[in-house]
């Protein structure tokens, strides 16, 4: 799915476990982050492929993008150690068993990860050929084709961004009339 359908899942999963200010904060950013590499990747890409053509060509874009997403071991490792289930359990073991001394530690690492599975569990759903190496870094192959793609036009990425639009501006119209009436509220 895109950055504001990600925001809105890892933000409505934290406000059901009851977890607010920074536990919530880790969880909104834990399922932001897993996608810095790849948005970061295309930027490069992208500025590349329109300096060199003068215009952005999108078929040089996804061929460059794509040669490096499912080759290149670096960005393997960068997309799929806060994408692959398998690595983020390890990464929760590890922060349970290795790195946390404090209790608010550790709930601030697993409000983090539980975002960053959220993330994950989307994307396995929300794309066809191209989703999460789902036991990355033990298997550099296998992976779920989801029932659509949030992306792909051949796989009904059209209707999906537009459900991911229409979510994201009606819960941005939500947050404003919330807001407006707390306000209205105060004042009165
Ligand atoms: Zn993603």
């Amino acid at each position: 799915m895109k950055t504001p359908t990600h925001i809105l899942i890892g933000w409505g999963c934290a406000a059901a476990f009851g977890w607010d200010g920074a536990l919530r904060r880790a969880c909104v950013i834990g399922a932001v982050v897993p996608d810095v590499p790849v948005i970061a990747l295309w930027s490069v890409i992208a500025a590349k492929v329109t300096w060199q053509n003068g215009g952005y060509v999108q078929s040089q874009v996804q061929a460059g993008m794509d040669a490096l997403y499912f080759s290149h071991p670096l960005v393997i490792g960068l997309h799929n150690l806060l994408h692959s289930p398998l690595s983020l359990l390890g990464l929760a073991a590890l922060a349970l068993l290795a790195f946390c001394r404090s209790p608010v530690c550790r709930r601030l690492c697993l409000a983090f990860l539980g975002g960053a599975m959220t993330h994950a569990l989307v994307d396995i759903a929300s794309h066809v050929t191209d989703g999460p190496l789902l036991f990355w870094p033990l298997n550099e192959s296998l992976r779920l084709a989801g029932p659509v793609s949030h992306w792909d036009p051949a796989f009904g990425g059209h209707w999906v961004t537009a459900v991911e639009l229409s979510l994201a501006a009606g819960f941005g119209l939500y947050a404003v009339a919330l807001r407006w009436r707390r306000s209205a509220a105060m004042a009165g």
